[in-house]
């Protein structure tokens, strides 16, 4: 493959986004239906098994909604993203929260609305259970960080280094505390990737809770209800890359939970692998500049898309309508931020580019939109679906001027606390 696809045929997409104005996010529904379809049904041997969308991969409802018709749960890590699950139709245990540095206020709301309460290290049991009035879930769950025992991979980094989870023997801890506050159902949590391309690390994954869960059962007499594998599933940002064939992970997960006598419902928090090849950062190149280096730059900037600014992540760039021209240009492709990583890429080779060209930048549907911040007075972008029977339909407007200063308080209204 010398070029990644678009949901429509160059001249068909050009003719489509014509009135719209860019830049904008573009989702392709069919293709995210299908794939998440094609999750559910590799997994179908699972009893229970579930997805629980990571909201923060794309935080619109009418993304969600869409996933939660088909049986997906929401994984939330925050007051909004609950608030947002709920107005996507997810309520109750389809929805796991993840604490990590939580207030208090967040986990009541949490078990108001039912969620699955994930807890993140030993001293948030009794802080749960004070936040909540002396009470304590009836169900409840732990993160558990394999420390050593793993080797974590680039984006997470080191589980010895990592902040989220407990350890081996603060689990079996949390298990027994939780159980004398009167928690009787439990699972266990665990996201040791993200962005993992090689799926024998996921079937190690698995193979290390399914061990966990037999040790809990035979320590303390506990029986795991399910496990949850976190997110981590990747996608093929470059070229080259080669998705995890999810066919090929659930048999060998499938091996597995036979081989270690497991009853557990299985579940995952992917979002990455959900949706994010299905989405299209487009924008439109503004300059076309030489200096010491060639340069395009766009009308998007890393408030679009700050992955490749954060983590020098490789996004795909098409210039669409040059797909079959020599990629004999080599471009540094910019925002306009007054900050000199607002880069989409470095050193690209593409074909050559004119102001005005449509310029795409792929497998943005996750960690994408979501990112966006507000720095030098950026206002963040609308988002459109491309419907299955190809219609264009916006799913969040941009934001304007007077959003963004809703929430100052202009001389007049300044409040004296
Ligand atoms: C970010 C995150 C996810 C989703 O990760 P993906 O890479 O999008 O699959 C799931 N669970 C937790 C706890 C997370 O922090």
């Amino acid at each position: 493959m010398s070029e990644k696809k678009l949901p429509l045929s160059s001249n068909e997409f050009i003719n489509a986004i014509k009135d719209i104005p860019t830049p904008f996010h573009l989702y392709d529904e069919k293709a995210i239906i299908d794939n998440a379809k094609a999750f559910k049904e590799a997994f179908a041997w699972a009893p229970g098994f579930t997805n629980f969308f990571a909201v923060k991969a794309c935080p619109n409802p009418s993304i969600i909604k869409r996933l939660a018709a088909l049986g997906f749960g929401a994984d939330c890590s925050s007051l909004p993203e609950l608030l947002l699950s709920k107005a996507s139709g997810i309520t109750g245990e389809r929805i796991v929260f993840t604490s990590n540095d939580t207030p208090a206020e967040e986990f009541r709301v949490a078990y108001e609305l039912g969620a699955i309460i994930n807890l993140d290290d030993v001293t948030h049991i009794d802080y749960l259970y004070n936040a909540l009035g002396g009470r304590f879930p009836e169900l409840i769950c732990f993160r558990y960080n394999p420390g050593p025992d793993r080797t974590g991979n680039a984006i997470i980094g080191n589980p010895v280094e990592a902040k989220y989870g407990v350890t081996k023997s603060q689990l079996f801890d949390c298990y027994r505390k939780a159980k004398a506050l009167g928690a009787k159902r439990f699972g266990l949590h665990t996201m040791v990737a993200s962005n993992e391309l090689n799926g024998d690390y996921i079937v190690e994954t698995a193979r290390m809770l399914f061990t966990l869960v037999n040790e809990i059962k035979k320590e303390l007499d506990i029986d795991i209800e399910f496990i949850d594998m976190g997110g981590g599933i990747g996608i093929p940002y470059r070229l080259e890359d080669e998705r995890i064939d999810l066919n090929e992970l659930s048999s060998k997960i499938e091996k597995l939970y036979k081989d270690y006598n497991q009853k557990v419902r299985l579940t995952f928090e992917c979002g990455r692998m959900i949706t994010g090849p299905y989405g299209y950062l487009v924008t439109k190149a503004l300059h076309v500049t030489s200096k010491y280096k060639e340069y395009v730059g766009l009308d998007a900037c890393m408030s679009d898309l700050m992955r490749p600014a954060l983590y020098g992540s490789y996004h795909h760039i098409t210039v669409v309508g040059k797909e079959d021209m020599p990629k004999d240009h080599v471009y540094d492709v910019t925002g306009s931020l007054c900050e000199n990583n607002d880069k989409f890429a470095i050193d690209r080779k593409l074909p050559k580019v004119d102001e005005g060209d449509i310029i795409v930048i792929h497998d943005t549907g996750a960690h994408g939109f979501s990112m966006g911040f507000n720095y030098n007075a950026k206002l963040r972008h609308a988002e459109y679906l491309l419907t299955a029977d190809k219609k264009l339909v916006m799913i969040r407007r941009a934001e304007t001027y007077d959003d963004y200063v809703k929430t100052l308080r202009f001389e007049g209204a300044e409040v004296e606390v």
